[in-house]
């Protein structure tokens, strides 16, 4: 799939070229900077994109068909019943004239075909379960009459409530403290257990992805750079970019003196794309190649590739640092 922004100045070309599949009852993890291409990803999934934004090829098949075919109309029927979304701002799918009760009851009552009062209750409950203090009486309450942080929440029971079966997520939880972060995300995969509901998970945060995630896609310069297992990607890397994200997040499983290091650099110039690898500007390991062609996807095992000529039977052998480093912490 490509997809692209027609501004003034040219085209943004925010997507260009992605490819993947989720597996009924799977959860993904697509990571990467802001400015890689993976909210427009799941905008576009969604058939959210606005003006000036379009899908410019490729398809979306959901049960085997074509979400970019698909009517307005029947967009809508999809969205919140089959596929579910929360975004990092709730006030763009929370109703303000609606309390928050009726909205999660509303999709309660259509999905699990409870009756009213059952439904209030599974409301208070689901409430409960995102960290809402005093659920019983701030059911009653208006959007706005709930912070920032508690309409995330009251956004998440509601896509939770719905029992899709494809929930995108896109940085869910990143206003949220770390407990409710913890909380929300143990949710997700309850769902993903029960209901044998598919995650895509958006977020620049890997650490977040480790614990939902059993497969996950690294986003740079509107193309995928590496996608593995959760344990490919951790413990294995295969490309400079991943190789960099791990080495600015915190690891519990590796050793103690482990020192965070910044990807240093600003993500490529989409209106003008590099004809090379778009990480070439970043890249610890850039050759002359880079900058002259685009890697092909290099797979050093099934299921596992990566866009990056280190991984080309002729590349000269460079002593490439993953960061990996597995102690005894
Ligand atoms: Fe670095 Fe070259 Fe690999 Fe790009 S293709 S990540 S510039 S080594």
């Amino acid at each position: 799939m490509k997809t692209s922004f027609f501004i003034h100045v040219g085209e943004v070309q925010a997507v260009r070229g992605v490819s993947f599949t989720v597996n009924k009852g799977e959860a993904i993890g697509i990571v990467g900077e802001s400015g890689s291409g993976k909210s427009v990803t799941s905008m576009s999934v969604m058939k959210l994109l606005q003006y000036p934004g379009k899908i410019k090829s490729g398809e979306v098949l959901f049960k085997g068909e074509d979400i970019v075919e698909k009517t307005d109309k029947e967009m809508m029927a999809i969205r919140g019943n089959e596929i579910a979304m929360i975004f990092q701002d709730p006030m763009t799918s929370l109703n303000p004239v609606y309390t928050i009760g009726d909205q999660i009851i509303e999709a309660i009552r259509r999905h699990q075909g409870l009756g009213k009062k059952e439904a209030k209750e599974k409301a208070i409950e689901m409430l409960k379960l995102v960290g809402i203090p005093s659920p019983e009486t701030r059911v009653d309450n208006y959007p706005h009459e709930f912070s920032g942080g508690m309409r995330q929440r009251a956004m998440i029971a509601i896509a939770l409530s719905c029992e899709p079966d494809l929930l995108i997520a896109d940085e869910p939880t990143t206003a949220l403290d770390v407990t409710i972060q913890a909380q929300i995300l143990e949710l997700m995969k309850d769902l993903k257990d029960k209901i044998n509901t598919s995650i895509i998970l958006i977020t620049h945060d890997l650490g977040v992805v480790a614990d939902v995630c059993s497969r996950i896609i690294v986003m740079y310069g509107g193309l995928i750079m590496e996608e593995g297992t959760a344990e490919e990607i951790f413990y294995d890397p295969k490309h400079p970019y991943t190789m960099g994200l791990l080495k600015s997040i915190p690891r519990l499983d590796l050793e103690q003196k482990q020192r965070l290091i910044p990807v240093e650099g600003t993500p490529p110039d989409l209106i003008k794309p590099p004809v090379g690898c778009p990480f070439t500007s970043r890249c610890p390991y850039a050759m002359k190649i880079c900058t002259e062609h685009r890697p092909p996807y290099f797979e050093p095992s099934k299921g596992h590739r990566s866009m990056c000529w280190l991984l080309h039977d002729k590349a000269p052998k460079v002593k490439v640092d993953t960061g990996v480093k597995r102690g005894t912490a």
